[in-house]
């Protein structure tokens, strides 16, 4: 007797582990692990994974499997190894990490078919029944005896028979319809048989067997060249002189698009010098994680395809990780031109149908290179010589909703399995890998100067107080006005960036940028309307709202954020002859307008880019000479402790984008805070001082990478529940915790409502906790009951990125 270990897909602490249910002796052969089945679950039939096969229970009844759901395994023995980490590290149920891991489009349970490569003649006797006069048969028919079954094992083995998903209609695979000719006729035997009317058919006869004579070709293609409608068609394939078929077309979202192969510039000597310790590990099988620090426009992206190229050479496979929205056809071109047909490219602006097109490639062998967001760090690749994460401090690798994991974190233990490099690259490396390069764990690769000698662009820091002590109320300096006016007349571009995070949020001191602030926690206090109160959103600290600034007696103190569309509005009224493409949330929302938009900058269609931060990124365009960013205090003021660091990436970010070119660029930033540590370093271009004044920060305040945070977050409709629970909670992890720990809070979280839900939030700071994973685990399980009917939501978040 066989027995499937199976994790079912019930997220429930008490059905987080296998349960083990009998093979039925027709799919013996063809149950394995990383398989969907269903089993019988209480009264209802559910999926589950298979997560092992033993010979062996424990149980004295045990129930058969039902049905296999996957032709072939859909996690590999590493997955099911990876799903077990991840569920244990972000404290989550295996069954929400081996969900996360497969493509959307098969997750519901898609029948199966069986496709024939070979003449019915050819099929062994037991299968034949199953096609006759077709070359598809259900799979769910076949499967029904052992003898079908493990013929049909033998047939896919040997290539003869091909099994699949049958998607519905939208997410399903696109089939193009072709025909081919049934053969041993000849021309005149078409003018024979058809008569000397059929005109129309003898022409397409003719024209395919001498474009097509023993091959299938598409319909489309036949009836434009023959100039024939589809009824002429049918016909054909009704007399018999035509056979139908369909063959799979993957949707290649880049389909239409040509990649031009890029030359391949020679390296210069600081990428060569980067490249080189990413090869040697590649050639040792050795997993090493490297940071890659280089400026923008050093030409880090040159160094990731260099070392792609190495993993090639050795028959391996890569993963190319960047942030969604630096996705950009600009970035995805330069892969596909460099490694063509060799690339899937994984991104959320494709349907689910299109993304399991991608990721089949990738499972059936297709391809060697995956590029992609956040989950394409699952490509289901089993022989990876690379791991690439660009924009390595970006927050959006980790997944803000279960299974919370980041991305990083798994390229990591996806590098220590296949032994070999993971390469991290940016500009403004986070301080969490920048501290571990610095202590040698990661090893640290520079480059600090940008090629072709281009020169990092000149920063001008603009001070707002003064522009309102003169009276410009606008969200414009004057200088900056002035600069734009100059370069509409020189016919060159203009971006203006504006952070719409933090809108109306934060309050400030218009006269003296006084930003009031937690005395406890060096953290911006948040306006809350109800109460008219300002409140920290770590320690639960609060103030009435003051009338007037505590530091220099002015009464223009105010709620903070200005929105795009305002912007806008002003521009046409200052300089009523400039084109201006707005992007944010609103304009780019239906697919390919993120797109469109680009390009028809790019081609010279406006003078002016006015977005949100989804411009700060993978911007090349020759022409922009001027960047603005018009108020860089919106993100400085964030309550969140990492505040100065993503203000200064993006900072960096957006100047990046100016003088790439021939045309020396120039940036102005706007701010009421011009002082600030992270503004004046990053005018300097100066990663390395702004990380020594930013730990000394970190270290002073208790944040990573000094200490480890766990952010819990309560949910429920009535507020009161709300906040027992928390409060009980934090009483529970203060007995718990090692006296070293601290438990801060609760307190309200940032957004205090959802959906009508009220949210209080705890914070776990911790430097060594080994028994931490064990105790939110069992705090899980107590809550069990009350989170399944009552609809309470405890949500636990490692290192969070975000603090909403
Ligand atoms: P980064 O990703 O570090 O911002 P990129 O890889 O985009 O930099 O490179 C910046 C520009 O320099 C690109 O236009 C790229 O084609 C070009 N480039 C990169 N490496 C070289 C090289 N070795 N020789 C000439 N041009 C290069
Ligand atoms: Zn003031
Ligand atoms: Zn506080």
């Amino acid at each position: 007797m066989m027995y499937a270990k199976v994790i079912v897909d019930v997220a429930a602490a008490r059905t987080d582990k296998a349960f083990d249910y009998l093979i039925p002796e027709e799919l013996e052969e063809m149950v394995h692990p990383g398989m969907r089945v269903m089993v019988p679950f209480g009264p209802r039939s559910i999926q589950g994974f298979v997560w092992g096969v033993t010979e062996h229970t424990e149980l004295t009844r045990v129930k058969p499997v039902k049905e296999i759901l996957d032709p072939s395994p859909v996690l590999t023995g590493e997955m099911l190894k990876l799903g077990e980490w991840i569920a244990e590290e972000t404290v989550c149920f295996l069954i929400t990490a081996y969900q996360s891991m497969v493509p959307s489009a098969i997750r519901a349970k898609p029948k199966k078919i069986i496709r024939t490569n070979v003449e019915n003649a050819e099929l062994p006797e037991v299968l034949k029944p199953f096609f006759e006069g077709k070359t598809e048969a259900a799979w769910d028919d076949v499967v029904q005896t052992k003898e079908a079954a493990s013929a049909l094992k033998e047939m896919t083995a040997d290539g003869s028979v091909m099994v699949d998903y049958l998607l519905k209609d939208k997410t399903g695979k696109k089939m193009t319809r072709m025909v081919r000719i049934e053969g041993g006729k000849t021309d005149e035997d078409y003018s024979r048989i058809l008569g000397a009317k059929a005109v129309k058919q003898i022409q397409v006869m003719n024209w395919i067997s001498r474009h097509y004579a023993d091959q299938a070709v598409p319909v489309r293609e036949v009836q434009e060249n023959a100039q024939v409608t589809s009824g002429v068609l049918q016909t054909l394939i009704k007399k018999g002189f035509l056979l139908e078929e369909s063959i799979e077309a993957y949707r290649d979202p880049y389909q239409n698009r040509v990649f031009t192969e890029s030359k391949r510039p020679s390296l210069t000597e600081q990428q060569e010098e980067a490249l080189a310790p990413v090869q040697h590990a590649l050639l040792e099988q050795r997993y090493e994680p490297c940071l890659l620090h280089g400026v923008t426009g050093s030409g880090k992206t040159e160094v990731y395809l260099r070392s792609i190229e190495s993993v090639l050479k050795e028959g391996k496979e890569a993963i190319v990780l960047v942030p969604e929205i630096s996705l950009t056809p600009q970035m995805v071109e330069r892969f596909k031109a460099r490694f063509g047909s060799e690339v899937a490219v994984l991104h959320s602006a494709l349907s689910s149908g299109e993304k399991y097109d991608e990721w089949r490639k990738i499972h059936r062998r297709e391809v060697k290179v995956a590029v992609g967001a956040r989950s394409a760090v699952f490509a289901p690749f089993s022989n990876l010589g690379l791991l690439i994460i660009d924009e390595e401090h970006e927050g959006s690798y980790k997944q803000e909703d279960h299974p919370r994991y980041h991305a990083r974190q798994v390229a990591l233990w996806r590098g220590r399995w296949h032994s070999c490099p993971v390469l991290m690259g940016s500009a403004t490396p986070s301080l969490e890998s920048y501290a571990r390069a610095s202590r040698n764990v990661y090893r640290l690769l520079e480059m600090p100067r940008r090629v072709n000698e281009a020169v990092m662009p000149e920063v001008e820091v603009m001070d707002m107080r003064e522009e309102l002590k003169k009276g410009n109320r606008s969200a414009f300096s004057e200088q900056l006005l002035e600069k734009m006016q100059d370069r509409l007349e020189k016919k060159e571009q203009i971006v203006l960036f504006l952070n719409r995070r933090g809108y109306s949020t934060f309050v400030m001191c218009r006269s003296c940028g006084y930003t009031p602030s937690c005395p406890h926690c060096e953290i911006t206090l948040t306006y809350h309307h109800t109460g008219r109160k300002l409140k920290c959103h770590y320690c639960g600290y609060g103030e009435p709202l003051m009338q007037t600034c505590p530091d220099c007696g002015s009464e223009h103190i105010r709620f903070f954020g200005t929105g795009t569309q305002k912007v806008e509005e002003e521009i046409t009224r200052l300089l009523p002859e400039a084109d201006v493409i707005r992007m944010d949330v609103d304009t780019t929302s239906r697919k390919g307008s993120h797109e469109k938009l680009l390009d028809s900058f790019r081609k010279g269609e406006a003078d002016i880019l006015l977005g949100t931060q989804m411009i700060a990124k993978g911007l090349d365009f020759p022409k922009i000479t001027l960047v603005g960013v018009l108020a860089a205090d919106t993100m400085l003021h964030l309550p969140d402790f990492r505040a100065s660091e993503r203000t200064f990436q993006l900072l960096t970010q957006v100047s990046g984008r100016a003088g790439r070119d021939k045309l020396p660029g120039e940036v102005i930033v706007q701010t009421y805070t011009p002082e600030h540590y992270s503004i004046q370093h990053a005018k300097r271009h100066d990663f390395h001082s702004f990380a020594r004044e930013e730990m000394a920060q970190r270290k002073r305040g208790g944040y990573p990478p000094y200490f480890y945070l766990t952010l819990i977050t309560v949910a429920h409709e009535d507020a009161a529940k709300v906040m027992k629970t928390a409060a009980r909670i934090a009483d529970h992890l203060r007995k718990q915790v090692s006296p070293e720990a601290r438990i801060l809070g609760p307190t309200v979280s940032p957004i205090a409502r959802i959906k009508d839900r009220y949210r209080y939030q705890c914070m776990i700071k911790y430097k060594n906790e080994p028994e931490l994973i064990r105790i939110l685990n069992d705090l899980n399980a107590q809550y069990q009951k009350e989170m399944a009917e009552e609809n309470l939501t405890i949500s636990i978040d490692m290192e969070p990125q975000m603090f909403m």
